[in-house]
């Protein structure tokens, strides 16, 4: 059995790692995603060649797990133990909301280790800088063929999507477009799938700065304080490395995100960057590198109704689309309930 998957983040890893536990040596899963790097919305920036100790997780920040949770508390341990995380340490952190039944964990090497454990773990074949643009039945032998503009890729009996639901309802042509377009209820559906749109800035240091002035390692920005900025980290010291290079993450708040979802990156985020230094005045402006990035899909605040972790397009051959736009919320937690849900329903339909 072959299995295709689109999108080398969260998602796909975790489908990707249960798939694999439960059929073995049996099944072949090939990834593609049009990024150059694994871990999508979870992943690890680097200044640049020289200065390759120098990271930031440019999205998700860190792993919260809900202490009763017996399900995803397991994945949480497997991480733990294989020491691919840590605890957060909650010392000098501004404005977290404190949650009681919750555990916050960081990743020492970047979150986008994470990613890049589970598909490991699974033994995947990654194809990156593969933007899929078709997704297309093939009526001879019964399966799904991808393409991107240029060429066809390949084909197999299941293809899994993890890509946002606005991106699916925009980027593919083929006998997806037209499986969802026959299907009122699903197009709706998909439709109402609304996510949030934020910047990121990094600023990446050399290592002969060995302070930036900042007696926080996390800073969640209010309203009142700043109308651009919503959370500052010290990107190695919130990593539990609290020495040279140091590496700064911004985020924006939504409503600036929504304000400048069309505008350029490099244009917004310079605006981003003096507005850094603005509210930290004591932070050194000689970076070696900044890195910017719009999430214009960052986190879903309308999920697919009911949240059912995944919707099925097509039976024989399968397509599926999963990910976050069907779970219960933009979360690494969440990911995992909705990536077992998925595998559930879909290895039930293996032939
Ligand atoms: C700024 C920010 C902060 C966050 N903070 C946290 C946090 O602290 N903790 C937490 O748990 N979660 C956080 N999240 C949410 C978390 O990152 C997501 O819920 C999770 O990563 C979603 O994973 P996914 O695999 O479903 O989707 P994605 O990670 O988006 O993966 C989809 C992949 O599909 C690829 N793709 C898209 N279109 C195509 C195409 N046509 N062809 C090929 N490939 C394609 C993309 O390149 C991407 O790699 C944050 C997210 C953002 C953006």
């Amino acid at each position: 059995m072959r299995v295709i998957l689109i999108g080398a983040g969260i998602s796909n890893a975790l489908i990707s790692f249960l798939l694999r536990r439960q059929y073995g040596p049996e099944i072949n899963l090939l990834v593609f995603d049009k990024g150059r790097s694994i871990g999508g919305r979870m992943t690890t920036s680097y200044g640049s060649e020289e200065n390759r100790h120098c990271f930031v997780d440019i999205g998700a920040q860190y792993l919260t797990l809900t202490k009763s949770n017996s399900t995803t508390t397991k994945f949480f341990q497997q991480l733990i133990d294989d020491r691919v995380i840590e605890l957060l340490d909650r010392q000098n952190i501004i404005g977290m909301h404190e949650k009681p039944d919750k555990i916050d964990y960081i990743a020492p090497r970047g979150i986008a280790s994470i990613v890049r454990y589970f598909f490991e773990q699974a033994v995947v074949e990654m194809n990156l800088s593969k933007h899929i643009t078709k997704i297309d039945l093939n009526s001879t032998n019964n399966k799904f063929g991808i393409s991107t503009n240029e060429e066809k890729l390949d084909e197999a009996e299941a293809v899994i999507v993890t890509v946002p639901a606005p991106q699916v309802l925009t980027q593919f042509k083929g006998s997806i477009a037209k499986l969802i377009e026959d299907n009122k209820e699903v197009k709706d559906k998909l439709g109402q799938v609304k996510y949030s749109s934020r910047f990121s800035v990094g600023l990446f240091y050399p290592p002969s700065i060995t302070n930036l002035n900042i007696p926080w390692r996390i800073y969640y920005v209010d309203k009142n304080e700043n109308d651009c900025l919503r959370y500052l980290a010290i990107d190695n010291v919130k990593r539990n490395k609290n020495e040279p290079p140091f590496s700064l993450i911004a985020h924006t708040n939504i409503e600036f995100g929504a304000k400048y979802a069309e505008a350029d990156k490099a244009i917004i985020g310079e605006q981003i960057k003096e507005n850094i230094f603005q509210f930290l005045p004591k932070l050194p402006r000689d970076i070696s590198n900044t890195k910017y990035h719009k999430w214009k899909y960052s986190q879903v605040i309308q999920s697919y109704p009911d949240k059912p972790g995944y919707v099925l397009l097509n039976e024989h051959p399968l397509l599926v689309l999963a990910g976050d736009s069907f779970a219960a919320e933009s979360s690494f937690e969440a990911c995992i309930e909705a990536a077992i849900e998925t595998v559930k329903k879909i290895s039930g339909l293996f032939k």
